[in-house]
């Protein structure tokens, strides 16, 4: 207000001088306010439209400088731009946070309008569905997701449950599945979640077999013992045939038992914790008890023996867990005596590898293994002389147990084997697993 009182009564002394300059001595007194009146006005009206003009230019970090009533306004207009602007700027950011986490997700996140177009689709969805997150907003969702189970999911209203469709690579394969679920929010908008089932899927259809395997396992030897005790009981046997059908019915039951060990074995590798570096075991000494253990099969396994012998680098230490190491470097010796014929030869020992690490290798002069099934001898219950492995009391875990103590120890298990000649299988251990002992 004060501004303003000072404004006019500048105004009204310019006017007043300007009619005394002009020699309007007399009417000077009434022309002066008129002409600072005038003056005033056409001076409020330039300013006025600055202020207007500027508005509408929208450059609101750019106002014009004016004094008095109108910089007052340029100014509280500014001020509350700026805070408009960074409000519009804060919610901006948030928006763009909040959809790259939908971005990150790895579930697809569609959002339909009411009509089901595509208003914003994540990459997940993207992959899931085959769609292009540009290209197809607007497009009517069921034009592009062309499933019949969809269609009729769609078609039936009742978003209660999911529904599955064929995955992207479901014609490499058969188990790729995208499970869908859509979710009404808003004012009749769809949310449409897509996740890939795939992996799911397989791990339910390998738990199957697992199942379908292990009763398998356990019932043969299960239906022959019963056998045995039925002809036990409804024969009158000589003493010689109840011995030896009891002989016959302990082998059952030790392959029933063997099983057993095996299964235990690989659920205790799939629960228990990675083996620390704590402990430090000899080499050597791992390598002598397992091979002692395979001369002890070796002998009464059948009529003869193997020659086994240990080649071998020494002094060195292991970090690993005793009982894993024994059972998988067990295993790989056992398989050599079961599978060379008698007479034939088995090498087995440890080897330094040229990336500082060491392998424990079991080589040996048996009938060795067609190349199309060695990708697949690591599988659980996977033979390839069936009759074989089980004569000789094989439970065809052996090689699984193997691969996931290698794999817990930070190295794998290695296969090489010609048919005919012989197999060469080895543990290779990392270089920060393996120290020498000082000579
Ligand atoms: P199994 O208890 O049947 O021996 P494994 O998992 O130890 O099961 O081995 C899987 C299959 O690999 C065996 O059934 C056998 O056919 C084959 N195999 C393993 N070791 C040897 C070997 N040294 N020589 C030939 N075949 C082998």
């Amino acid at each position: 207000m004060i501004t303003r009182f000072f404004e006019l009564a500048a105004l009204g002394l310019g006017g007043w001088a300007l009619a005394r300059l002009l020699g309007l001595v007399d009417g000077a007194t009434i022309i002066g306010p008129l002409v600072g009146i005038g003056c005033w006005v056409i001076w409020d009206g330039v300013r006025a439209t600055k202020v207007t003009t500027w508005l509408q230019s929208r450059r609101y970090n750019q106002p014009p400088k004016l004094y008095g009533v109108w910089g007052d306004v340029v100014e509280r207009s500014r001020k509350a731009f700026r805070r408009l602007q960074r409000r519009a700027q804060d919610r901006q950011r948030r928006l763009e946070e909040f959809l790259s986490a939908i971005q990150a997700s790895p579930n697809g996140v569609i959002l339909l309008d009411e009509l089901g177009r595509i208003e914003w689709s994540n990459q997940a969805a993207s992959d899931h569905l085959g769609l292009d997150p540009r290209r197809d907003v607007r497009q009517y969702i069921r034009n592009l997701v062309r499933s019949p189970a969809f269609a009729a999911y769609v078609a039936k209203g009742d978003f209660s449950e999911s529904v599955l469709i064929e995955g992207p690579n479901a014609a490499l394969d058969a188990l790729s599945e995208i499970s869908m679920q859509m979710h009404a929010y808003g004012d009749g908008r769809h949310l449409l979640l897509s996740n890939d089932v795939t992996a799911l899927k397989r791990a339910e259809s390998m738990r199957r077999d697992f199942v379908a395997n292990v009763s398998h396992e356990i019932r043969t030897p299960l239906t022959v013992i019963r056998g045995f005790v039925e002809t036990l009981q409804s024969l009158q046997l000589s003493e010689v045939e109840q011995r030896h059908y009891l002989e016959l019915m302990g082998q059952q039951a030790a392959r029933m038992d063997s099983l057993v060990v095996d299964l235990l074995t690989l659920s205790r590798l799939e629960g228990s914790p990675l083996p620390t570096v704590g402990e430090w075991l000899e080499a050597d000494q791992l390598c002598t008890q397992v091979v002692s253990d395979a001369r002890a099969l070796s002998a009464v396994m059948g009529e003869g023996e193997q020659n086994i012998l240990v080649e071998t680098v020494s002094g060195y230490r292991i970090a690993g867990l005793r009982s894993e190491l024994l059972s998988a470097m067990g295993n790989l010796l056992s398989n050599a005596v079961r599978y060379t014929p008698v007479g034939g030869d088995i090498r087995a020992g440890w080897r330094s590898l040229p990336d500082g690490g060491i392998a424990f290798v079991v080589q040996d002069t048996g009938g060795g293994i067609a190349p199309e099934h060695l990708p697949r001898l690591t599988e659980r219950f996977y033979r390839v002389d069936r009759s074989r492995s089980r004569e000789t009391g094989g439970t065809g875990l052996g090689l699984a147990i193997v691969k996931h103590v290698a794999q817990r120890h930070g190295g794998e298990l290695r296969i090489e084997s010609t048919l005919g000649k012989g197999s060469e299988f080895a543990i290779h251990l990392p270089a920060r697993r393996v120290k020498k002992i000082p000579a």
